[in-house]
């Protein structure tokens, strides 16, 4: 089977689709409706599935032989963005927007399922299709994909590999980026109180001054990764918020900074805390006052499985021709809630090139928008992935 052939067959179908979806963006853990969509293709399709975790989807393609399970995800949620884009499909959903790709991952992994479905019979393995709900918006109580590993969705049947594809708006449409290695960072948040005593700005000495405490601490974290971390471990410490003080004459009793942590890896994550807790608390008890810590856990950091990303590239070469892989790509200091799926079995994530090239705007820009050629190479690149990996190639 020529999927790649294949793939520009379905073109019209894949175009309906992801314009459908991306003039319905629906927010996080309401994506009823694209559920709705989602459900009726994969029974169009005569693809066993059922929804999980609030509103979102598994579908599962069974081959005829006994082999091994891909799983193929897709993140199916938009963001709180007003459309600026004038075009057919924009966005019907006010203050709502596809401005991540979400809508071209749906339609593809789809297209994947369509490309896939009618060769089940030949199929030695299974394909399990994984719409998930809620990537955009890092909850530390419920986490979607958290939850849907938890649920089992890595069970019967048990998955052997995972892959995703993630539009991108740096590379060109007709190429893909693999990245070997650390793909996604540690990305948790903190909140530092800070507490001392409050007096009237002109007798400090009857106070314990948070604010003075504040720009210590401030200072005294830029120290963590510096003083502390390997300088070729990638690690990120930023305070960005400070909340203290309400009058220019009144010493406050309290001041709150927040700000997020970024590491590639478990290790390096472990010795930031450790450090960061040590700096809090004791240039604090220095000065008289008391800090405390607080880590609100988010996405954790994933690498991509050496093998696996290998597998996946010789896939795509042999679609797209070696030229159209970039090689080389660097990891990124941002988060994704993959992790849960890729913590559980080898896994790739890959970055699609989306771009039509001069005048391309950024992912969660308003007018963030894609050349739609990339839905057949994504749709044809994932569809080859588990081809290879069931026997069907
Ligand atoms: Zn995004
Ligand atoms: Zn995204």
């Amino acid at each position: 089977m020529n999927i790649l052939d294949e793939a520009k067959k379905i073109k019209p179908y894949l175009v309906k689709i992801r314009r459908d979806i991306h003039a319905h963006p629906e927010l996080g853990f309401e994506e009823y409706r694209t559920q709705r969509s989602i459900l009726r293709e994969l029974k169009k399709l005569g693809i066993p599935c059922r929804k999980m975790v609030k509103t979102g989807v598994v579908g599962l393609i069974k081959g005829k032989k006994p082999g091994k399970t891909v799983l193929l995800r897709a993140d199916i949620d938009a963001l709180p963005i007003e459309e600026e884009n004038v075009c057919s499909y924009r966005s019907k959903n006010k203050g709502v927007m596809h401005a991540c790709g979400h809508d071209t991952h749906t339609a593809m992994v789809l297209g994947a399922a369509k490309i896939l479905s009618v060769k089940k019979n030949e199929m030695a393995g299974n394909v399990k299709l994984v719409f998930q709900p809620r990537e955009e918006f890092v909850d530390s109580e419920f986490d979607p994909a958290e939850e849907m590993v938890r649920l089992g969705v890595m069970r019967n049947p048990k998955v052997d590999m995972c892959a995703a594809l993630h539009a991108d708006h740096s590379v060109l449409c007709g190429k893909i980026k693999v990245i070997h290695g650390p793909v996604m960072a540690n990305a948790d948040k903190f909140r530092i109180q800070i507490s001392g005593r409050g007096a009237h700005g002109a007798e400090p000495q009857l106070a314990r001054d948070p604010i003075y405490a504040a720009a210590c601490v401030i200072q005294a974290l830029q120290s963590v990764v510096s003083r502390n971390i390997d300088p070729c471990d990638p690690a990120v410490v930023s305070v960005t918020m400070v909340h203290g003080g309400t009058a220019m004459n009144v010493i406050p009793p309290e001041v709150i900074l927040g700000g997020t942590i970024r590491t590639l890896n478990d290790k390096v994550y472990k010795l930031v805390k450790d450090s960061m807790r040590r700096v809090v608390e004791k240039t604090c008890e220095s000065l008289g006052l008391k800090g405390k810590i607080l880590f609100i856990k988010a996405y954790p950091a994933f690498a991509n499985d050496e093998r696996t990303a290998g597998l996946f590239e010789r896939s795509a070469a042999k679609l797209l021709g070696g030229q159209n892989i970039v090689k080389n790509a660097v990891s990124s200091m941002g988060g994704e809630n993959f992790a849960y799926f890729a913590r559980k079995a080898p896994s790739v994530f890959c970055w699609l090139g989306v771009s039509k090239g001069k005048g391309q705007y950024p992912i969660h820009h308003p007018r963030f928008d894609i050349d739609e050629n990339a839905l057949v190479v994504g749709a044809a690149v994932l569809a080859g992935f588990a081809a290879d990996n069931t026997g069907l190639n």
